[in-house]
């Protein structure tokens, strides 16, 4: 854990925010700033900066993010369809450096991003 970053303290419940899903690797949050009806941000509790920083170790936790979304979008009732976004570094539009997985959903959502 880094002491200096949000998305850390939050998974260490040192910084409150509702949790919608939580195991041993992976904790899933609402956005405080939602872009949609439904917007949770997923994130692996080790603090990796983004994608350009997964390393070969991190493969199942990668999948096990991905079905932990499927799931949430299930019980989010997002039977019509939902997006995974994962902004990746200055002009990939990262704004907070702990990697992390947006499931959007809950309107007709745009195409393409800005
Ligand atoms: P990104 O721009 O991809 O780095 O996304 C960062 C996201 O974190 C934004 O959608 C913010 O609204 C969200 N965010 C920032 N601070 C918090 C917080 N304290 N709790 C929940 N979400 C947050
Ligand atoms: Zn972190």
């Amino acid at each position: 854990m880094s002491k200096d970053c949000l998305f850390c303290r939050i998974a260490a419940r040192e910084i409150p925010s509702e949790i919608v899903f939580e195991n041993e690797r992976i904790i899933a949050f609402r956005d405080i700033n939602p872009a949609a009806p439904v917007h949770i941000l997923v994130i692996p509790k080790e603090h990796i900066e983004s994608v350009a920083h997964l390393e070969a170790e991190h493969e199942a936790l990668m999948g096990e993010i991905v079905i932990s979304i499927q799931k949430l979008a299930a019980q989010e009732k997002l039977d019509e369809g939902f997006r995974i976004v994962v902004n990746t570094g200055r002009e990939g539009g990262q704004t907070i450096s702990h990697l992390h997985f947006h499931l959007l959903g809950g309107r007709n959502l745009q195409w393409p991003p800005g």
